[in-house]
């Protein structure tokens, strides 16, 4: 056959890890770079990404609209002439060109001359977001990961079990490659508690003497809780090296005895920064992004310590680009100074909350309003809901209350057939809860406030 390209031949895989050292050659190399190296790779990179992204029309359109050209991006402070876009445009763009948008700059036909992957975030909306990878891209980002979780205390030869759900998004994926592939340890691919219960979880991880449970912070101290059931110690028994930044990082440091390192990243562009022993911040890996904060409401650019929304340009892929996607997470940026650990790469704040009304569960994703739209659409639910979050047994939990003028009588069935409805949308257990009518206007303002309130966070 012709025309396939196998993985070996898609990647020329000296210029790849020439661009992007992976650990641990990367704490020798691009981590210790002077200021005017780093500027030199983050210019040369972002110039050839700006040219190839001006050849996908979602990208095209809103610069021609500017009056933007990539050909005028002279310095790197000319990056911030180019307008930026949120998950809104790529919403629009996926419902103008479904299923995939005008923005990926690969189509899947391209598949059969390279191996390609697809990743969604998102689709508590209905739209789920794709991202098309190319190999280049599977691989560079696989290398990133493989960073964060060297710098976190995972290394070559270790057994790790992969608790993050197998799935439609990058997640488990990402690790998993980072993992194989770049960091040679034996990955146990356990995926959630649904798939592989936590007691057999804990029975793996203790038999295999795996070094790091890959998972949420709050399934990590319910695992600790379980394992201590079963009469184990957490820290003596499980003996787990690298811990996750997602969670309550104190009370997880203290049951298993590691430290904790906060790092940051997303779906599209996979891991952008990491904190290092020194903490005060995360390293930006700055020879594959640029970080800007821009104000949340105008988007203009914002001088360094103000938190503002973090507006993210990718410059090591070869498919779906990023340039200037502002993902209205908030954080801040330091000024470049030198670091006790001896890099110079730019430190950023960590995650600070987001400069729009969404929420992480559980480390997925949530709208809200989109919560309020599913459950309203059953049948026998009225308009009104609010949506509540809140902590207990150490687990972040979610209810959606919604009215119905049925009878009362009725109402447990319909809370149930409404969070099925819910989980089935956004994959994560929602509980719902069916009130009278009127019985949420102390909530949501309804008859008092200008504006609506439909959601609160108690955690
Ligand atoms: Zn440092």
């Amino acid at each position: 056959m012709s025309g396939i390209r196998r993985p070996h031949e898609a990647v020329d895989y000296d210029l790849l890890t020439t661009r992007l050292p992976p650990p641990p050659e990367y704490l020798e190399t691009a981590y210790l770079d002077d200021p005017e190296t780093i500027a030199d790779k983050q210019l040369t990179r972002l110039q050839d990404r700006a040219r190839a992204a001006y050849e996908v029309p979602f990208f095209r359109r809103r610069w021609d609209a500017a009056g933007a050209d990539p050909a005028d991006l002279r310095s790197l402070s000319d990056l911030s002439g180019l307008p930026s876009y949120t998950v809104d445009d790529i919403r629009e763009s996926i419902e103008a060109h479904p299923p995939y948008g005008d923005y990926q700059g690969v189509s899947v036909e391209q598949a059969a001359h390279q191996p390609m992957r697809v990743y969604m975030s998102g689709g508590t909306t209905g739209v789920s977001r794709p991202t098309l990878y190319t190999s280049w891209d599977r691989e560079a980002g696989a290398i990133l990961t493989a960073r964060a979780l060297y710098m976190q205390g995972i290394r070559p030869g270790d057994v790790v079990l992969n608790a993050w759900a197998y799935s439609t998004h990058n997640g488990a994926h990402a690790m998993d490659e980072a993992l194989y592939r770049w960091l040679n340890c034996v990955v146990l691919s356990t995926g959630t508690g649904n798939v592989t219960p936590t007691r057999k979880q804990i029975e793996l991880a203790v038999q295999y003497g795996s070094k790091a449970i890959l998972t949420t912070g709050d399934y990590l101290l319910h695992l600790a809780e379980t394992a201590r059931e079963m009469g184990l110690d957490p820290t003596e028994d499980l003996q787990l090296r690298a811990l996750p930044n997602i969670g309550d990082k104190e009370r997880l440091s203290e049951t298993f005895g590691a430290p904790v390192y906060d790092s940051y990243g997303f779906h599209e562009v996979q891991w952008v920064a990491i904190e290092c022993p020194a903490g005060d911040g995360l390293h930006i890996f700055e020879d594959a992004f640029i970080v800007e904060i821009v104000a949340v409401e105008s988007g203009e650019l914002l001088p360094d310590g103000e938190q503002g929304a973090v507006c993210i340009t990718e410059i090591y892929k070869t498919g779906s680009p990023q340039i200037r996607y502002n993902i209205m997470d908030l954080s801040a940026l330091h000024p470049r100074s030198q670091c006790a650990c001896g890099s110079w790469l730019r430190k950023m704040a960590p995650f600070a909350g987001r400069g729009d009304n969404m929420v992480k569960l559980r480390g997925v994703n949530i709208w809200p309003e989109a919560l309020g739209e599913i459950a309203t659409s059953v049948e026998g639910v009225g308009d009104d809901y609010f949506v509540v979050a809140d902590r207990s047994n150490n687990r972040d939990e979610m209810t959606v209350k919604i009215v119905s003028d049925t009878d009362p009588a009725g109402f447990e069935a319909l809370s149930e057939r409404v969070a099925a409805r819910l989980q089935e949308a956004t994959g994560v257990r929602i509980s719902a809860e069916v009130v009278a009518p009127g019985s949420l206007d102390h909530l949501t303002g309804f008859g008092s406030a200008a504006k609506l309130i439909r959601f609160r966070d108690d955690r």
